[in-house]
């Protein structure tokens, strides 16, 4: 598969209609012979956030890392040491040019707030509020810790934050510095769906009339957040082109449909869509049978104390389950596989088979993935089944077969679970934010699969995850998880789609509407003509 096929690719990775000037193509950097390319840049205008959408290792790192001036492109030849005019010069007569000018002539300030948190976690020494105090250079320091919700978190030792906590931290610090440039990797990592939606705020608020650039793959945020966007495609590791600018909308769009108008170029075989249809393909009014049924459950855990109302799912059904960070939500599944025993209540019947996907991936597994794989079901590396097919290869699992488990990244370990967990023949699914570490296309592979298994398997799917357009895409009903997170949660029972949404987005006063081409949820703009509109009618989660 080297991603320009002109049919369909036998990786079925992408498919061009028009062929690229791969060859041709300004190449803007290559780390090593024969090593990854990437061509062309996204331009950053001032006074406009730029998104970045694209598959993980196609180069959205790379392109901040270079955007930020801490990455001198060297144009494809890895043994090059340009200068900055070297630089200046391959970009005159071009749009870029101006940018590139500033930044490296006129000093231009920026700030990066960089994809892998964890090791800026470690390096920190002192408390949260200590330490934004010091960097604070705008005297905003109270406006960040209410945009972005930091008060539980005020008087807490940086070292022992919790992944949400460290990304608010990190996010907050970028946007305490005085800075032309801002930009943004992955900034909505271990949120839930309040803080991210309080991190795009809190970034739109204070980063008026600066160059700013974000690669997130939360379409919500991503479309709620920037202005334009730029779409990378090509092949993981491979190479990565640029697309032009869309604005949010056109671009979000044309990446769901995979096809590129501007440039001709299609780059996905299949398009993503949100078929309202689908949410009501099994018809659960007519004799579906209750595949599972709990009691009213109780859980004390130290500080914490869990309240869940009895409900239950039926054959085929996926639960979707949304609610805050530290609300009880990992605690229910952990309930529902018999990790924990509840102090009051009980699920039933006993004796169904659980397949689980936790939260925390540990890579304790001793051996390849191979091997890994072959353990979970015996044939589900034969090339002939959708299962390989649609999920094996389209994660890309099968071109990392001899790698050792214990050597996989974040996003190859929860492309491995989630596999895994799938592959298995099961009673219940319980899969617990699946969607980290992926990328869109990783994360609609593994949505499209989970509704596919749970219904030809008559099984039941628990689906917590932070990202709504997930569960918009494939959850049939949704129990909403409310509380004081590290407090008290109350698991509320599984009502509709439309329902649980709505509730959820009200305690939260947001609301959504539909993108009139592709059905995709969008947030309104708070206080914009549809917000106040929808919020008169109660309709926080409009269907139209
Ligand atoms: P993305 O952010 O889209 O996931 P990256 O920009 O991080 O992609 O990486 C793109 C490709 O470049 C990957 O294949 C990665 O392995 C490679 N790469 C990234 N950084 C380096 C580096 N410092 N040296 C060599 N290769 C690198
Ligand atoms: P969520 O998945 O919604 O983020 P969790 O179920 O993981 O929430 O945790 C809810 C709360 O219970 C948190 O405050 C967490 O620290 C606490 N908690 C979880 N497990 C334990 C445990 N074994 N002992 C004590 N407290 C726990
Ligand atoms: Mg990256
Ligand atoms: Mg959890």
């Amino acid at each position: 598969g080297c991603g320009i096929c002109v049919k369909k690719c036998p990786y079925e990775a992408i498919s061009i209609v028009n062929l690229p000037d791969k060859l041709s193509g300004e190449i803007i950097h290559r780390y090593k012979i024969n090593g990854f390319e990437l061509f062309g840049l996204p331009i950053l205008k001032q006074g406009y956030i730029i998104g970045i959408l694209g598959k993980n290792g196609t180069g959205k790192s790379t392109i901040l890392r270079i955007l930020s001036g801490e990455l001198i492109p060297n144009f494809g030849d890895p043994n090059a040491k340009l200068s900055y005019d070297d630089v200046l010069n391959k970009f005159k007569g071009k749009e870029i040019y101006d940018y590139f000018y500033k930044l490296y002539n006129k000093n231009l300030k920026v700030v990066h707030k960089i994809q892998y948190i964890e090791y800026a976690g470690r390096m920190l020494k002192g408390n949260v509020n200590e330490l934004l105090n010091k960097i604070d250079e705008r005297g905003k320091i109270d406006e960040v810790r209410e945009l972005l919700s930091m008060q539980n978190m005020w008087n807490k030792s940086v070292q022992t934050l919790s992944g949400g906590e460290l990304q608010k931290f990190l996010v907050a610090a970028a946007l305490l510095r005085e800075a032309d440039v801002y930009v943004f990797d992955e900034p909505s990592s271990y949120l839930d769906v309040r803080e991210r939606l309080n991190m795009a705020k809190g970034i739109r608020e204070l980063t008026k009339d600066k160059y700013v650039a974000v690669v997130d793959h939360d379409l919500i945020v991503l479309d709620y957040l920037t202005d334009l966007v730029s779409i990378i495609y090509g092949e993981s590791s491979v190479y990565g082109r640029v697309s032009k600018l869309y604005s949010a909308r056109t671009g979000i769009n044309n990446f769901l449909n995979g096809y590129l108008p501007a440039e001709n170029v299609k780059f996905r075989q299949d398009e993503i869509k949100f078929m309202l249809k689908e949410l009501t393909d099994l018809d659960f009014s007519k004799n579906v049978k209750i595949r599972i049924k709990w009691s009213e459950i109780k859980k004390n855990l130290s500080d914490f104390s869990l309240d869940i109302e009895e409900g239950d799912a039926r054959e085929g059904e996926v639960i979707g389950i949304v609610g805050p960070n530290g609300i009880g939500k990992t605690t229910f599944m952990r309930i529902l596989v018999n990790e924990i025993t509840p102090d009051y209540g009980y699920v039933m019947p006993e004796g169904l088979r659980m397949s689980y996907k936790p939260q925390k991936l540990i890579p304790e597994y001793d051996g390849t993935v191979q091997q890994y794989l072959e353990n979970v079901s015996k044939d589900i590396l034969s090339t002939s089944s959708w299962f390989f097919e649609e999920v094996i290869r389209k994660l890309n699992l099968h071109r990392i077969l001899e790698s050792e488990v214990k050597d996989l990244s974040g996003g190859e370990l929860q492309k491995l679970y989630v596999a895994g967990a799938l592959a298995k023949e099961a009673d219940i699914y319980v899969l617990d934010e699946p969607s980290s570490y992926l990328d869109v296309e990783e994360r609609y592979i593994v949505a499209k699969a989970i509704k596919r298994i749970t219904r030809e398997r008559k099984a039941v799917t628990f689906l917590v995850d932070h990202d709504l357009a997930i569960h918009d895409y494939i959850s049939d009903r949704i129990m909403v998880f409310t509380g004081i997170p590290g407090r008290e949660g109350h698991g509320k029972s599984p009502t509709s789609l439309r329902k649980g949404m709505n509730e959820f987005l009200k305690e939260m006063q947001i609301t959504f509407r539909r993108d009139a081409d592709t059905g995709r949820p969008r947030v309104n703009k708070l206080g914009s003509y549809l917000d106040r509109l929808q919020k008169e009618r109660n309709e926080y989660y409009s269907l139209e």
